[in-house]
């Protein structure tokens, strides 16, 4: 599948050489290409290197990553077989992007272990991975609690502690967990908070942690979204034809739906179509051009509603997602958490909503217990979902034959419609090139007629074979 790669961030007139950092790792940020400190990099980093705790907001794409990283590799002795830094993220693919990012800054030394502990994997390799040495751990605040429970986790050595995107972590409801763990670090730390946003609850979650921090606020940021949670109390047989109820009350663009099993995605998959609803389904008998183009026509809006297990929608990262539904209540708690934490990204708002039945309320209990999160109840008969017309996706998508091998690229393919097929550009949406083909997503009410101009007349200068991409 195509990948679309992250802008390089903004950045400063002050290049990383101004820092007291070794020669070894400015010489691989000179590798890496990262020449000049971002704004974030830039306010955060003397400080940091200089020992205080640090307050900062920033969000993703900022160059924090590398602004915290830096900060604590410094530190690090590779020859102290010890977890000397520790990263507490809300969210598993944060904890994989932030593993990677710290891999990369770590170049510089041979052996400097990172070790990701995030919940919904299995426990055994991670207790091996930790056997074996880790210098810095990067996870969830719940799993993170899991392994100081047990004792596979030991924080005796720890020098820095990073709560990355932490107010999204308390929107999670993840504040009693990030409490234990930091609970367990030494009191002689170096503390660093990120957040896009500064509510109420982030200034107490400092003053509870945080020695005399320093702050930095860059420029005007946008209001955070909220990941809204709502428990619907259904017997056990309305559970499917809640999640219609669901959707066309609140009419969200795009859905995750997450079932337990892969029967019950079947059916749930059976149920929506049948309502007229655009669904799609991903499971593990498809082959890898069936999931692209899944995953296309979900990410450019023109699927209201994907059904999945946990393992079929590992790894999925959709930006805009409206809403999440458990059509189960998953008995694991760390997965209840990583579910909703796919939605409400960014600046938008999301809703987690959940259906159980009486005997699903004992993993509510435990969900509410372990995230310290009050749950909201809410009775179906409250939904007017009934007389509402189907959820359609605003956008369609179009199918093109040719792709990377004819070396179409995307601005071809908004060219001709937006030139002489007489298209504006708001009309188009994402466009996806792939090796053999090219994915378009257009509004809905200019498909056909799309398809038609485009098919009459030339990309790159030749003609094309384009039709609907029927879901
Ligand atoms: P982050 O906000 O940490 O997710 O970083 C966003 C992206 O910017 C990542 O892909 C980093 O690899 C990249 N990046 C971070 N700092 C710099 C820099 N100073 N120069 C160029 N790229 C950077």
């Amino acid at each position: 599948m195509s990948e679309s790669t992250a802008a390089a961030p903004e950045t400063t007139g002050q290049s990383f050489s101004e820092l007291p950092l070794s020669p070894k790792i400015q010489a691989n940020l000179q590798q890496l290409g990262y020449l000049k400190m971002t704004p974030i990099q830039a306010a955060s980093l003397p400080l940091t290197l200089a020992g205080h705790d640090l307050i900062a907001q920033a969000k993703t794409g900022s160059g924090k990553t590398a602004a915290f990283s830096l900060a604590l590799l410094t530190k690090l002795n590779p020859r102290r077989f010890a977890v000397q830094a520790m990263v507490l993220c809300p969210t598993r693919e944060l904890a994989d992007q932030v593993t990677q990012e710290i891999r990369r800054l770590a170049r510089f030394e041979d052996n400097i272990k990172v070790v990701t502990l995030c919940g919904g994997a299995t426990m055994r390799p991670q207790i091996t991975s930790l056997e074996h040495g880790a210098h810095i751990v990067v996870g969830t605040p719940g799993r993170i609690m899991d392994h100081l429970e047990r004792g596979t986790l030991k924080l005796d050595a720890l020098d820095t502690l990073v709560l990355d995107e932490a107010d999204r972590m308390l929107d999670m409801g993840f504040n009693d967990s990030i409490a234990y763990v930091a609970q367990h670090c030494p009191p002689q730390r170096q503390t660093l908070l990120f957040s896009a946003t500064y509510p109420e609850t982030i200034d107490k979650l400092a003053r509870r942690f945080l020695r005399r921090p320093q702050e930095v606020k860059l420029a005007e940021q946008h209001e955070h979204g909220k990941i809204r949670q709502r428990f619907y109390e259904v017997k056990h047989e309305e559970r499917l034809e809640a999640v219609a109820t669901l959707l066309k009350h609140y009419r969200p663009v795009s859905t995750l739906a997450f079932c337990n099993t892969k029967q019950q995605c079947r059916d749930l998959l059976d149920l929506l179509r049948a309502q007229g609803f655009h669904a799609l389904t991903l499971n593990g008998d498809m082959d890898q051009r069936e999931r692209d183009q899944v995953l296309i026509q979900f990410a450019n809006r023109s699927c209201s509603v994907l059904v999945a297990t946990d393992v079929a929608a590992r790894g999925l990262d959709i930006t805009q997602l409206e809403a999440v539904i458990n059509v189960d209540v998953t008995p694991d708690p760390e997965i209840y958490i990583h579910r909703i934490g796919r939605t409400g990204r960014g600046d938008e708002d999301g809703w987690a909503f959940s259906l159980c039945s009486p005997n699903d309320h004992r993993r509510v209990a435990t969900i509410a217990e372990m995230t310290g999160m009050e749950p909201e109840w809410h009775t179906l008969g409250s939904l007017q979902g009934g007389n509402k017309s189907p959820l359609l996706p605003p956008m369609v998508t179009l199918q093109m034959l040719g792709g990377r091998k004819e070396k179409i690229r995307p601005g071809d393919v908004l060219g001709a419609l937006t030139g002489e097929a007489g298209f504006s550009k708001e009309q188009v949406g994402k466009i996806t090139v792939t090796d053999q083909t090219t994915y378009v997503a257009v509004a809905r009410d200019i498909a056909r007629e799309a398809v038609r101009k485009l098919s009459a007349g030339k990309v790159k200068g030749k003609t094309v074979k384009v039709r609907v991409l029927e879901d």
